[in-house]
């Protein structure tokens, strides 16, 4: 397999180098050269197959000569241990649930596949992999439990404090073995600066072999491509094979992968880009201007992206046809207070509990749907909804069925390091800790 850069073609990298360099150093990002077409035949009948089965092929497809073909098998039968079932709500309504990996949320599916690709690709006897991380509550979760236990690898995250959630902490916070965290005296932007300013010193680029986990590596987004496939398998196997997605987005790495599962044959109808008020993608398809904007801060908090990074993968996937990225997406934005109010309207009609960011995906779902009736939709449950007790009504949050290992975390000791958002500080933890 080989990947180019966005900022240039001519760029190529194996897949082993996109994966622990993350970004190319022109500020493009990774792209596979070949997007392969699947089979007719496998995409008619994925009702047949299992979510590892239906992973296997994907990657095998996509990686090609990668990762030899047992050792892929391996590696997903492993990274994708965990259910996704697309739950029915009402007649042409299914929810997604992207939730059942061990941090809860779907960033699961990308650093765990990420985690173990790169520990497979470390020589035996090679330098420790030492991964920085900066989270504004589900990144660090996902990426902490990936590399828990994963031999010749470190993580260390940096979380601002007092801003993520109570179980977001502990899942950053309690894991011990080659996991570390920081609490740092600042925002995420604050923590997302201090990684960044590491990598580029010389000091300790030399003492360590330093990677980054951020959703913009490549090995995060092909994993991802999985449960598009399986949620048609599944809606397949009701009857239903004209289908419509709504996606909760931020960075758009999770509905760039859908449209990845698009150009590799997947046959979806249409994407809905669904936001909070940090809307940059929905007034583009409005205005065909795309304006990076400053973040805003909302209930959904991980979605306050101004300037979707993965943006630059969904732009060059269409560079060459542009106005078939506008009739294949559609995009709405939501206030706190419509969010909100689609948190009950859920809880209402389903008695079924949904995180702000799911809710955001189900309204513009059935806005959609008011358009277009008779399609049957998809929308994204991108985490857990007890990941977020304190931005859900306490009416409807009482209904949340905690799962036993939310449970089993809360009767663990928070262990971090509390640090000042200082660079210096930052250097001498790394160097002497
Ligand atoms: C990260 C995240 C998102 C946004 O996903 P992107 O791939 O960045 O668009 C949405 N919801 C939740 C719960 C998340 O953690």
């Amino acid at each position: 397999m080989k990947l180019y850069s966005t900022n240039n073609k001519a760029h190529l990298v194996d897949f082993k180098e996109a994966v622990f360099n993350s970004m190319p150093q022109d500020k493009g990002l990774y792209m596979p050269v070949e997007i392969p077409h699947l089979s007719d035949d496998f995409i008619n009948n994925l009702h047949q197959y299992t979510l590892p089965e239906i992973a296997f092929t994907v990657a095998k497809n996509i990686l090609s000569d990668a990762i030899p073909e047992a050792d892929l098998k391996t590696l997903i039968e492993d990274a994708v241990n965990f259910d996704a079932p697309a739950v029915k709500l009402e007649e042409d309504v299914y929810v997604l649930e992207l939730f059942h990996g061990p941090s809860l949320a779907f960033k699961d599916f990308g650093a765990r596949f990420m985690s173990r690709v790169m520990s497979y690709f470390l020589q035996p006897g090679e330098k420790q992999l030492d991964v920085l991380v900066a989270t504004s509550g589900d990144t660090g979760g996902a990426v902490a439990l990936g590399f828990l236990g994963v031999p010749n690898t470190r993580v260390t995250i940096l979380y601002p404090k007092g801003k993520v959630s109570n179980i977001q902490e502990l899942q950053l916070t309690t894991n011990g073995q080659n996991i570390r965290a920081l609490e740092i005296d600042g925002t995420f932007d604050d923590c997302q600066a201090l990684v960044k300013q590491a990598f580029t010193d010389a000091e300790l680029n030399n003492a360590f072999r330093l990677t980054s986990a951020n959703s913009i590596n490549i090995a995060r987004l092909i994993p991802q491509t999985f449960y598009y496939f399986n949620a048609y398998a599944q809606l397949q196997r009701e009857g239903k094979n004209n289908i419509v997605f709504a996606v909760p987005s931020g960075n758009f790495g999770n509905i760039g992968a859908g449209l990845l599962a698009w150009k590799m044959g997947l046959p979806i109808q249409q994407f809905i880009a669904a936001t909070n008020a940090n809307d940059t993608v929905p007034a583009f398809l409005k205005t065909g201007v795309y304006e990076a904007k400053t973040s805003v801060q909302t209930i959904a908090n991980a979605m306050d992206v101004g300037n979707p990074s993965n943006w630059l993968r969904i732009a060059d996937m269409f560079k060459d046809e542009p106005s078939q990225l506008n009739q294949l997406m559609a995009g709405y934005s939501y206030t706190d207070e419509q969010t909100r109010e689609a948190m009950q309207q859920v809880y209402d009609e389903y008695q079924y509990v949904v995180c702000p960011h799911t809710a955001i995906a189900w309204r513009a779902l059935k806005a959609w749907q008011q358009e277009h009736p008779g399609i049957a939709g998809v929308f994204l449950s991108t985490a857990h909804p007890c990941k977020f007790p304190d931005v859900i009504e306490k009416n409807i949050a009482q209904h949340i069925s905690v799962p036993a290992p939310v449970k089993e975390l809360e009767s663990r000791v928070k262990q971090a390091v509390e640090l000042p958002n200082s660079f210096d500080a930052f250097k001498r933890f790394l160097l002497y800790q």
